[in-house]
């Protein structure tokens, strides 16, 4: 994403290694989700890694909430191409049985694994073994003693130090290896508590925004309260938790990260003028073909679809590649050029071969890979001919702006 040379200042944190993959001091900032399948449940949940990796996810969690799951992680691991965080409630037991399975990370809640010798056993084996913890204080299950210090209500200084309480701990027995995180259901709660934790602390933090909900509800909670936070320079890996397949919140991840500038593209950035008076196809329709032909491909391309050739190629000048429709054809333009026209229908399927093409050999090359005048001619004449049929003024802007100083005499 070209951020035009803006940028976000991120706060310095230590560093933890989540098997081969850095999280803090700087690396790229990272995105989780989790396996919804039974975890006992090998192929099943492996074939959900395979996917949710294939789409972005950098660290994937799985539930250990049974003995039988301990066991899948033990086959799950070998074979997960991304690291594997354990997540363990209530049960210290597990938390000891996972990392006998070779989990690369484990994820505690300090609200339901409440005696200290269990969180400092669970620490111990953890450090012996170079694996980090994740603590994972959730706004819905705080610790019942911090919930009435606080007065009977969750609030941020409560969640904060529920978090440094369980640091405490691990200090105790000389373990450092954390992340944390403070997530609630309510996004300025959040927003607050990870704001009061990056001043308390420099480990690493883990955003998000529990129980957010299905979408786009929840990709919007998800969304107002992981980008404040980025934006901010506060967070080093991150999870959207939506009520939806997980590939769905590595999506989201990973869009709002390359969004912001701080990954680096891997898929489509694609963009699509609003549709007005001259759009000469159903944009939205276009666009939304044009999604689903990319969504699955790898292209690390901002690819625009204008609805009109009188000004499309002009406004997306910047895209790498774009369509613009006029006179029931599309013109396809690179970096604002005019490269080829193409019968409408065909216009989602040039687009995606062009794509290709670029990521292939690049913009200088598929600038030079027609005769581009054949095109710009062509382009020429159906935005006069779209003129001369629309006039200057296709949106009545004239006829409106009359009408409002009417109301003034
Ligand atoms: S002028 Fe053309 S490109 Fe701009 S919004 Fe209207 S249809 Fe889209």
């Amino acid at each position: 994403m070209d951020t035009n040379g803006v940028t976000f200042e991120r706060r310095p944190t230590r560093q933890v290694m989540v098997g081969d993959l850095p999280v803090g001091g700087g690396a790229p900032v990272t995105v989780q989700s989790m396996t919804t399948t039974k975890t006992a449940d090998v192929e099943g949940t492996l074939q959900q890694i395979y996917a949710l990796a294939a789409a972005g996810c950098d660290i994937v969690r799985c539930t250990c909430n049974e003995p039988e799951a301990a066991e899948g992680l033990a086959h799950i691991v070998p074979r997960s191409p991304v690291p594997i965080v354990a997540d363990i409630h209530h049960q210290y037991r597990r938390a000891l049985e996972a990392l006998e399975a070779g989990v690369h990370c484990l994820r505690l809640n300090p609200g339901n694994i409440r005696r200290p010798e269990h969180i400092k056993t669970v620490a111990s084996e953890a450090r012996d073994r170079g694996v980090p913890i994740r603590i994972g204080v959730n706004g819905g299950s705080l610790d019942t003693a911090l919930y009435e210090k606080y007065g009977g209500r969750v609030t941020p200084e409560a969640m904060v130090e529920s978090a440094l309480q369980e640091i405490a701990y691990f200090d105790e027995v000389g373990f450092d290896q954390i992340k944390i995180s403070v997530k609630a259901s309510s996004v300025p709660l959040m927003i607050e508590a990870y704001r009061q934790l990056s001043e308390a602390t420099d480990h690493p933090l883990h955003l998000g925004v529990t129980e957010a909900g299905p979408p786009p509800a929840g990709l919007v909670k998800s969304t107002a309260g992981i980008a404040t936070l980025l934006a901010e320079g506060i967070g080093d890996t991150i999870r959207y938790s939506l009520t939806a397949d997980p590939v769905e919140e590595v999506r989201a991840g990973r869009q709002l990260l390359e969004a912001m500038g701080l990954r680096e593209r891997k898929n489509v950035d694609l963009i699509a003028c609003p549709g007005c008076g001259r759009a000469e196809v159903d944009v939205y329709e276009v666009a939304n073909r044009a999604m689903e032909a990319f969504e699955d491909r790898q292209i690390p391309l901002q690819v625009a679809v204008m609805g009109c050739v009188v000004n499309g190629p002009g406004e997306a000048r910047d895209a790498d590649i774009g369509i613009a429709a006029g006179n029931k054809r599309g013109h396809l333009f690179v970096k604002g050029h005019n490269v080829a026209v193409v019968p409408e229908d065909e216009m989602v399927d040039a687009l995606v071969d062009w794509a290709d093409f670029i990521v292939e050999h690049g913009v200088d090359a598929a600038l030079e890979r027609v005769d581009s005048t054949l095109a710009a001619r062509e382009a020429a004449g159906d935005r006069a001919d779209l003129l001369e049929r629309q006039g200057d003024d296709a949106n009545h802007t004239g006829e409106i702006v009359s009408l409002i100083r009417s109301h003034r005499n």
